[in-house]
């Protein structure tokens, strides 16, 4: 299967199944509808005439029964015609009768008893005609001779005697050709209701059936529905909550197997992937940003514009309270780099950046203020306190070489310290730090100096 079509490709074979089911249960019903209007048109067609014919033929029949009894009472030749003229129409109607039941599909077996039947039946008829015709000229010749023409009675007594006989026999025959054409009747009954009863049961067996396809059908639509709801719907719904939270997180995704949802899915995942990755950056960026709006970017100590806000923010607080101001400034910097680059340069004012920070009290708010130059804030201390803790570091960082590049370099830097006079402004006491350095610098370097504030420089020039 291709990547990305496997669920319409499932789909696709599901609905076909489907398809194929429904369609097959339509062709099933009307395959039988067929069946069951042919089969009715035969039933109607085929057996309903062998029915009727058979009726016929037992109706004639019994008239040609009836027209045996008008032969026996006829007393004149005229009726006796007559009687035998019924007799040869009824047998010729009956005849045809026979051929046709025989044609019919709807009979089966012999006509052959029948035949004989009714072929005796006439023999006995045209007999007893015979007999009849006797009687009659016998009786007429006893009118013409008289009364007592004893002859004559004892041959009409005779007569009389063949005649019931031939009637008797007669009687039986006519049984016969009844029960004959009966059983034809009821063969043609019984082959209705066997075909009726076949029908009966072809229904009965496609019903069964077409229930069976339309439970095939039900199965495969609820498969089809529980894979559309299993493998699509929870799915989607799943994807959906997980992308509706305030903060997605990729590996809520379902991105297991290779359909089109997985790979919605896995494309959603790398979008977010890429979202967070891109949030992460800008985060790093804004931190970044945010550290160096405060820090200077080599040393990572404060830069000015901080040092100088964060005065602004506690101004109150050093009007208030004893504080002393350090400026330091590396010496004769710009030597180094002339002779060891500026990297170099780079390196040895954060080894001094470090050796300050360490070297001033915890509560200093240290800062870069220029190229080599640092200022620091060291609240609650005096000059004479914070002098011992400079002079100490002072000497460690003269002491201390500085490793760049394999090269090993010594560096001193001079300090001036100003501690806080009562009401005077901070610019001013960072003045006087700065015209100390400046002394240290002009007295040989490499020094502390500690400029003593009179309360008249304060009146002399502060300016806030
Ligand atoms: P002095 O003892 O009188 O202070 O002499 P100096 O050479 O240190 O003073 P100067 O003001 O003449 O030179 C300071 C030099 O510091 C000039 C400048 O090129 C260098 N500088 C300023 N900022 C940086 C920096 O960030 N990195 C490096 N490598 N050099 C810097
Ligand atoms: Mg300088
Ligand atoms: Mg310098």
């Amino acid at each position: 299967m291709r990547e990305g079509f496997g669920l319409t490709a499932r789909l696709a074979v599901l609905t076909a199944l489907l398809t194929l089911v429904i369609l097959s249960t339509i062709g099933v019903a009307l395959l039988s509808f067929g069946e069951y209007r042919q089969a009715l048109s035969r039933l109607s067609s085929e057996s309903t005439r062998a029915l009727m014919t058979a009726s016929r033929l037992k109706q004639q029949s019994e008239s040609m029964v009836g027209s045996g009894a008008l032969l026996l009472l006829a007393d004149d030749h005229f009726s006796r015609r007559q009687a035998m003229f019924e007799i040869g129409d009824r047998e010729a109607w009956i005849r045809e009768l026979v051929v046709e039941l025989e044609a019919s599909p709807a009979t089966q077996g012999t006509f052959g008893e029948l035949d004989e039947t009714l072929e005796q039946l006439v023999d006995n008829l045209r007999a007893l005609d015979t007999l009849v015709q006797q009687r009659i000229d016998t009786q007429a010749q006893r009118v013409s001779r008289g009364l007592h023409d004893a002859d004559g009675i004892l041959r009409l007594h005779h007569l009389e005697e063949r005649i019931a006989e031939q009637v008797r026999i007669n009687r039986t025959l006519s049984m016969e050709l009844g029960v004959a054409v009966g059983f034809h009747v009821n063969h043609i009954r019984s082959q209705l209701d066997t075909s009726v009863e076949r029908l009966n049961e072809e229904i009965r067996r496609r019903e069964r059936v077409l229930a069976a396809f339309a439970g095939v059908a039900m199965l495969v639509l609820l498969v089809t529905v529980l894979y559309v709801n299993r493998s699509v719907v929870r799915r989607v719904l799943q994807l959906h909550r997980a992308i509706s939270r305030q903060r997605p997180a990729p590996e809520e995704l379902d991105v297991s197997g290779r359909d089109e949802i997985a790979r919605m899915a896995r494309s959603m995942q790398r979008y977010m992937h890429d979202i967070s990755d891109n949030e992460r950056r800008i985060l790093a960026m804004n931190r970044e940003l945010d550290f160096l709006a405060s820090h200077d970017a080599l040393t990572h100590l404060y830069n000015r514009h901080h040092f100088e806000r964060a005065l602004d923010a506690r101004q109150a607080e050093l009007q208030e309270n004893l504080y002393s101001v350090v400026m330091v400034d590396i010496d004769h910097f710009k030597r180094i780099n002339d002779t060891h680059g500026h990297a170099a340069g780079d390196q040895v004012i954060c080894r001094v950046a470090e050796l300050l920070d360490e070297g001033l009290p915890e509560a200093a708010l240290l800062a870069r203020y220029g190229g080599e130059e640092f200022v620091a804030l060291v609240p609650g201390y005096s000059a004479a306190a914070l002098e011992p803790l400079l002079e100490a570091t002072r000497r460690r960082l003269a002491r201390s070489a500085i490793v760049v590049d394999g090269v090993s370099l010594r560096v001193t830097a001079s300090f001036g310290v100003a501690q806080k006079i009562p009401a005077a402004a901070f610019s001013l006491c960072l003045k006087a730090a700065d015209e100390a350095l400046y002394e240290a610098k002009r007295r040989g370097r490499n020094r502390v100096v500690v400029r003593p504030l009179r309360q008249s420089d304060s009146e002399g020039g502060g300016d806030g």
